[in-house]
């Protein structure tokens, strides 16, 4: 982090530049996930950390006919700028996905993005002032938490269970916050196979969240890169479709359906706060690609989307299996941990004296990396959790990875 530090304990070349430093630079954070990542794309390091696709179970074949496609079809309008919201036929493909888990939509209600992380930063740059408060998921998605930062809003985190977000504790939070006369603008939760904890928000509590929404009014950001990587059970019905877009802003992204490289993501949102969105994303960076709009049109022309997203689910579904079959046989009988019915992530607990901040540093000499439970909150709870990632590694490499984060536990245990 870094800031207009005073007092003058700061070398002259860094004061120099520290002074002129925007204010709100102070309350930007890093993640350490991100930074995290330069080493864990080391070969030799098992990594468990970061939510990476498959993308080698996607076939080079079509993608080389994608391209080729682009070429042939319309080189010089994937090499154009686009208008900002995005191309029609990208947001008919987005229609499809949605329309996928029950939710309808018009594409005239629809922003292309850059990717799904843009959406969080575009919906707080349009809801967020200094001080405001946005309430999360506790543990939440770590990317959001600096999002939400940089423009200085208070973040509260309320418990999760088994069932997602706790409605009472929420419910309690919110007329806390209204008799120290804060403002709610916006609960940010990833209701469906919650990164990081994988849990699912059960139906009742989304409904108990929506009248919450309206009696307090505040709006909801949903955000949902992974409902359909689904592993068994049923469907759960988006916040989206339950309301009917008067409360929630909708997220959705490529990443995980498809591939995180071609930075393509979406939102819908009710028009005054779209709009506000749009005139964001002009300053940010005028247009989503062009190129990787084509790419996802002409993959969707071509293959049929849905049978991609069932064979990553097929792989995710065994290395999800695997993992909980080796955090069994590794971990402590003191360690719990969530059983996720799809997305990607295990959370784990370990015994509280156990900090996974320490452990990791542990752990990355042994060549093995997850995320400390703390990324995943604003005030220091979740020191003795971890997030495990099981779509990144195949399976040999997960049950070698466990193994080596067991053996680190009990090394801490031992001490
Ligand atoms: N939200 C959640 C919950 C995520 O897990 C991620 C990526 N890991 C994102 C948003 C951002 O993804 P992208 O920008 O690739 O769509």
């Amino acid at each position: 982090m870094s800031g207009g530090r005073r007092g003058g304990s700061l070398p002259p070349q860094v004061e120099r530049y520290a002074r002129l430093l925007a204010r709100r630079t102070q309350a930007m954070r890093s993640t350490a996930m991100r930074d995290l990542m330069s080493i864990t794309e080391r070969p030799e390091v098992i990594s468990l950390a970061g939510g990476l696709p498959d993308t080698a179970s996607f076939p080079p074949r079509v993608f080389a006919e994608i391209f080729e496609s682009i070429a042939s079809e319309a080189c010089a309008r994937a090499l154009q700028y686009g208008p900002t919201e995005g191309l029609a036929e990208t947001k008919r493909c987005i229609r499809e996905v949605m329309s996928a888990e029950g939710m309808r939509v018009d594409p005239q209600d629809v922003i292309v993005t850059t990717g799904g992380q843009q959406v969080i930063d575009l919906v707080a740059r349009a809801l967020v002032d200094p001080g405001d408060v946005v309430i999360a998921e506790g543990p939440t998605y770590p990317g959001a938490i600096p999002a939400f930062c940089s423009y200085e809003a208070e973040i509260v985190q309320i418990s999760v269970d088994d069932e997602g977000l706790r409605v009472d504790e929420l419910a309690e939070q919110l007329e806390q916050l209204r008799a120290l006369g804060k403002r709610v603008k916006l609960l940010y939760t990833v209701p469906t196979f919650q990164n990081p904890a994988g849990v699912t928000l059960a139906t009742g509590r989304r409904r108990r969240i929506l009248e919450l929404a309206r009696e307090y009014g505040f709006l909801i950001l949903e955000d949902n890169p992974y409902g359909l990587l689904r592993y068994e059970g049923e469907p759960t019905t988006p916040l989206f479709a339950l309301d009917g877009g008067e409360q929630v802003i909708y997220l959705g992204t490529f990443s995980k359906i498809l591939a995180p490289g071609i930075r393509l993501g979406w939102v819908v949102a009710p028009t005054p706060v779209r709009e506000k969105i749009n005139i964001g994303k002009q300053a940010a960076d005028l247009c989503t690609s062009t190129l990787s709009q084509l790419m996802v049109h002409a993959y969707f022309e071509r293959q049929r989307w849905r049978s991609y997203v069932e064979l990553v689910s097929t792989i995710y579904r065994r290395r999800r299996d695997t993992l909980l079959n080796a955090l069994a046989e590794h971990l402590p009988p003191e360690a719990t941990w969530t059983v996720p019915r799809g997305g990607l992530f295990v959370w784990v607990t370990l015994p509280d004296y156990i900090d996974t901040t320490d452990l990791l540093a542990r752990a990355l000499r042994e060549n093995v990396a997850f995320v400390p439970g703390e990324q995943a909150f604003v005030d220091g709870r979740g020191k003795s959790s971890m997030r495990l990632n099981f779509s990144g590694c195949d399976e040999q490499q997960i049950r070698e990875g466990v193994r080596r984060i067991g053996e680190v536990v009990e090394e801490q245990i031992a001490l």
